[in-house]
């Protein structure tokens, strides 16, 4: 896939509210197609709210988003993901009684042939594993099978929740590897708090603090900026 075909993601000034409570607040962001992109900030900042919006799994209550000229809040998440908008979520939801190749063709569809299949298993590092089970996979298989299942939907984006959640560091290393090898095929935002993967990830980097967007840079402008400094910190 090229990414002359991708669309750019687009925020303006999407706002969230719980009754009075504002988990996301005015936020406006340009993901451009093809971008791998990291988003941080401390737990109850409004990272997988906003990943929510984007997916149509959560209301947006204020503002728009959209991919190209369409506007997307509002579709059901079904329709969002049949433009091409993919979701891995942080705990892993496999099929236990199907096999990886079984997983794998079910979320592919008709739209996965076999040699695709073939280069899809390989490259989630389940070659071994192909006819094993779901139940029967560790937590790093059933991670990476999750992975390779939002994959085989041949995304333009692909959201992905801390993707590394009870990974090993050699897994983590081997995630932020993978990640960086879907630059310019999805546009892959990424929600994380391991700072050694964020560092590895080299991406460019946006930081969540109370619902708003205080900063985005590369990773060495964040991990150099005062107020994210502050708010990691609890300085402020
Ligand atoms: P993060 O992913 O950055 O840790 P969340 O997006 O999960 O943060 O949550 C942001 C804030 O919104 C938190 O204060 C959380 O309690 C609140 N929140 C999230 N989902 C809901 C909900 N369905 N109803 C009410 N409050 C919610
Ligand atoms: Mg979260």
């Amino acid at each position: 896939m090229s990414n002359s075909t991708i669309p750019f993601l687009t925020l303006e000034n999407v706002t969230k509210r719980f009754g009075l409570f504002k988990a996301i607040n005015g936020v406006s962001e340009v993901f451009a197609p093809g971008e791998l992109i990291c988003v941080i900030g401390p737990n109850g900042a409004g990272k997988s709210t906003l990943l929510n919006m984007i997916c149509g799994t959560l209301p947006v209550s204020e503002g728009r988003v959209l991919f190209g000229d369409e506007v997307i809040n509002g579709l059901p998440p079904e329709k969002i993901a049949n433009l091409g908008i993919a979701r891995k979520f942080q705990v892993p939801s496999v099929f236990e009684s199907l096999t990886v190749a079984e997983n794998l063709t079910l979320a592919g569809g008709r739209g996965l042939n076999r040699d695709e299949l073939d280069a899809l298993i390989e490259k989630i590092h389940l070659t071994a594993e192909r006819d094993i089970r779901g139940a029967d996979l560790p937590h790093g298989g059933k991670q990476w099978l999750e992975m390779g299942m939002a994959l085989a939907m041949k995304p333009k984006v692909l959201l992905l929740d801390e993707p590394t959640a009870g990974l090993s560091v050699d897994e983590t290393s081997d995630t932020a590897r993978f990640l960086k090898q879907l630059r310019g095929e999805a546009t892959v935002i990424v929600i994380e708090h391991d700072m050694a993967f964020v560092r590895e990830l080299n991406a460019r980097t946006i930081v969540l603090h109370h619902g708003a967007l205080i900063a985005s840079g590369s990773f060495e402008d964040i991990e150099s900026n005062e107020a994210v400094r502050d708010v990691y910190l609890g300085r402020h």
